[in-house]
Order: C-alpha cells, then structure tokens, then sequence
C-alpha cells in the first residue's frame, strides 16, 4: 500500500500512486527529511495566480521555523509539482518526491484539489497540512504517542460509504495504524498539530473528537525547527 494523504478524499482509486513502501517502519520519519537547508523548488503545473499565492503564503508558515525555503518557479524540474485537479488532496512524503519512479518528471507530487472551493481558513489548513507531508511529517494520528481509542466499526462504516469508499486496508492504513516508534521523532501526541486529522466523537471509543487545526501548533513549530535547525 502506498502513503498518500488521503484527507477526505472523493475517491480514492482515481489517484495516482506514489509507490511508496507503506509498512509499520517505513513512513514518516528521518528517511524522508530534506538535507537542512534545502531551498525546494515549487511548481504549479495549473491553477490561477492568486489561488497559487494563497497556497504559499499559507505553506510559508512551515519555513518560518524550519531551516528550508520554498522558491516558485514557472518551468524546468521542481522538487515539489502541484495540482489542483484531482482527488483529494494529498502529498509525497518528504524526499520520496524526487523519486523519478513515483512520481515521474512532470506528474504531481502534491494535489490540492480541495483548494479552488476552500474557504481562507481551509485553505490554510489543507496548503499547511500537505506541505507538512512534503517536508516529511506524517500524521499526527498515527504517532506511537497516539493512543487513540477507535470505534473501529463506526469508523470503517463511515469511510466505507461516501466520499471515501475505503477498503478496510485503506482505513487501517489511513487511520488505525501508528508508525513504529524507532521511526519517529514524536515524544508526545498533539492534539492541535496541524497534521492531525479532524473527526467526530462518534469515531473514538471515550467519545474524544479533535476539531480542523489551521495553526501549526507550538509543537509543530518545535518539531520543523528542530528537524531542520
Ligand atoms: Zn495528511
């Protein structure tokens, strides 16, 4: 199974697959951060002006405090490729971008297709949340730290119907299952990280629900600055 960020996704069979190795070691850890320093290219491959501005503008809240930086170009290779057009939205996983195997040279390796029809603050949360895939976080949920009591039926029968369409294999993989903790660098679940999905109480056991984050979280902040100081 691939990662892709597969954030309420409207289809998920309609995406292209980043052909990563998805297992309990292999995501979402130092494997996949850039060399600090690292000035990553950007290039649109479609979307108007003013909806490419408004992505970075919310993106630059991640090279505020880690030590990479995002320049925009209009032609030639880029290390990140997005598009608007799509399923879903979902990013490569840190340096797995610049894997020509999968994600070929002028193929995205991030799409927002949420954004067009995002209002201000769900923009700012779905450009914040990719990019935070792209410089090689994963999902807050499925930290070891986690401890996240699913209602596991509710939350297969919900991902099941509509938009998502999930297999139990998507859902494991999405949502219940946590990164090995020799693999990650989190000491802490966060409730207000931006990596974080949002859902209802009806998906925890103890009733426990966490709402959309727009804000990287202090520990975000922490997090990008200490993995790229
Ligand atoms: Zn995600």
């Amino acid at each position: 199974m691939s990662f892709i960020c597969v954030d309420r996704i409207p289809g998920l069979l309609d995406l292209p697959d980043p052909g990563t190795e998805f297992g309990e070691e292999a995501c979402g850890d130092a494997a996949y951060y850039w060399p600090t320093g690292t000035a990553l290219t950007v290039r649109f491959l479609d979307g108007p002006p003013d909806l490419r501005a408004r992505v970075m503008a919310a993106a630059g809240a991640w090279t505020e405090h880690a030590n990479l930086s995002l320049t925009v170009v209009d032609t030639g290779p880029a290390d990140l490729r997005i598009t608007f057009r799509g399923a879903g939205n979902w990013s490569a996983l840190g340096t797995t971008s610049r894997n020509p195997r999968s994600y070929p040279a002028d193929h995205p390796t991030m799409c927002l297709a949420e954004a067009g029809t995002a209002g201000p603050s769900r923009l700012a949360r779905i450009a914040r949340h990719e990019f935070g895939h792209a410089i090689g976080l994963v999902h807050e949920h499925s930290s070891p730290a986690a401890g996240i009591a699913w209602n596991r039926p509710v939350v297969l029968n919900t991902l099941a119907g509509p938009p998502n369409f999930w297999s139990m294999a998507d859902v494991a993989v999405n949502v219940f299952d946590r990164y090995h903790t020799t693999r990650t660098q989190y000491t802490a679940f966060d409730p207000h990280s931006i990596m974080l999905y949002a859902f209802p109480p009806e998906w925890t056991l103890d009733g426990r629900t966490f709402p959309e984050n727009v804000e990287l979280s202090a520990t975000d902040r922490a997090f990008a600055a200490q993995i790229y100081p």
